[in-house]
């Protein structure tokens, strides 16, 4: 789960990071009202999306005067923003953050991920702040600094005067990059954070370190202990799909293809999407009802699966252990019959009550193709989405 960077700088300045002051802004006329409190001269005016790359795409702008901020406030508040990471749809921007402006002397970069090769919390440095790391890494690799950091040990000094080194820090900064990497650190473990990424990590002329940009990324699995960081949650960053999934504790994703999958277990869903490509189609999406799906369940993850457009034929792959069959089979059946299912759906049952399941279905006057194995029912559903694509 991603934030906004207001959140993000809120995060990191209750661990002790330093960050520019400012607030968030819904309206010009707030947004004036923020940089007056503010006060100074200058002012950031930032669009707030789940997307970096802002700055590129004329989502991060200066201005002089208050009037400047509301005028900028004005043009962002409900403007599309392109960059590289949104797509080419964009995403609309529906709050800007007002900051007080910084004099930058020197750009770095500074993050912390999990590192699963090493199973390690790692720190990502480079003295080419402000740019895409991702570029960075392509074409200057060895700009790139990793100190990892055994999570039973916890950060040493040892690990921070390794990044200032690589950082070439100038001396007088060395205190202030100590309790910033204390800090954020501490705030990445606390909240059980996947990823924090500082892009760019400024020093200011007057030889001060913030956070001038900060991404947070948060682990799902434990936002069950985290309810200050599921409270930050934007519905509105997220795909609508998957978040009605969320409250119906499927676990859905949507991708790009047009062949639905209701599947029960991660592994078994992660087999059938292979099997669909193996035999030249393409998955819509991953969907795991789970071990202990009740038919009201599968209802809603048929639904889920019509729901969107790209559709064009379903492919329900349940090995009924927990499960038993006859119980899925009804929640098919009531699911198909309330969304009057339009296109073809493919149906492989295994485990308790497999027959019984198969014979509700046939005696159903449904149009349930049944399969036999996972083998057939990829072929069933992939030659029955390109047949009604070429009729
Ligand atoms: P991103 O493009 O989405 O990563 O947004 P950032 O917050 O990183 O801002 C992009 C760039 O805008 C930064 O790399 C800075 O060069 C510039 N910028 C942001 N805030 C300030 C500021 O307070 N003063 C100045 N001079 N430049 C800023
Ligand atoms: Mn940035």
């Amino acid at each position: 789960m991603n934030i906004h960077e207001y959140q993000a700088k809120a995060v990191l300045q209750k661990y002790g990071v330093a960050v520019p002051k400012g607030g968030v802004a819904y309206t010009p006329a707030e947004a004036e009202s923020v940089a007056q409190s503010l006060g100074g001269d200058l002012w950031v005016v930032k669009a707030q999306i789940h997307a970096g790359g802002r700055g590129k795409g004329g989502g991060v702008k200066l201005a002089k005067s208050l009037d400047e901020v509301k005028e900028l406030a004005h043009d962002m508040i409900g403007m599309t923003l392109v960059t590289h990471q949104t797509g080419p749809e964009g995403k609309e921007v529906k709050r800007v953050y007002i900051e007080e402006g910084s004099a930058i002397d020197k750009e770095l970069y500074l993050s912390m991920v999990i590192d699963r090769a090493t199973s390690q919390v790692t720190f990502m440095a480079s003295t080419e702040g402000g740019m895409d790391i991702e570029e960075v890494a392509a074409e200057t690799p060895e700009k790139i600094i990793m100190v990892s950091i055994d999570p039973a040990g916890g950060i040493q000094p040892h690990h921070i005067r390794q990044l200032a080194f690589g950082l070439e820090m100038p001396k007088a900064v060395h205190g202030d990059f100590h309790h910033f990497c204390m800090g954020i650190y501490d705030a990445f473990i606390s909240t059980d954070a996947s990823q924090v990424e500082i892009n760019p990590l400024v020093i200011t002329k007057q030889e001060k370190l913030i956070a001038l940009d900060a991404k947070f990324n948060f682990d799902e699995n434990a936002l069950f202990r985290q309810p200050e960081v599921a409270e930050m949650r934007d519905p509105d960053e997220e795909d609508p799909l998957e978040l009605k999934a969320g409250q119906f504790g499927l676990a859905y994703i949507k991708m790009d293809g047009n062949i639905g999958c209701m599947v029960n277990g991660a592994g078994l869903a992660m087999a059938t999407m292979d099997i669909i490509k193996l035999h030249g189609g393409e998955p819509a999406n991953f969907l795991d009802v789970g071990g202990g799906a009740n038919k009201e369940k599968v209802t809603e993850a048929f639904k889920l699966i019509m729901s969107d457009p790209n559709v064009e034929g379903i492919l329900v792959n349940i090995f009924g252990g927990i499960m038993r069959c006859d119980i899925i089979a009804e929640g098919i059946i009531a699911a198909a019959r309330e969304i009057s299912l339009n296109v073809p759906l493919v149906v492989r049952l295994e485990g308790t009550n497999v027959e019984l399941g198969k014979k509700m279905m046939a005696s159903s006057g449904l149009a349930i193709t049944p399969a036999d194995n996972l083998e057939d029912a990829a072929h069933k559903i992939v030659g029955a989405v390109k047949n009604a694509a070429a009729a």
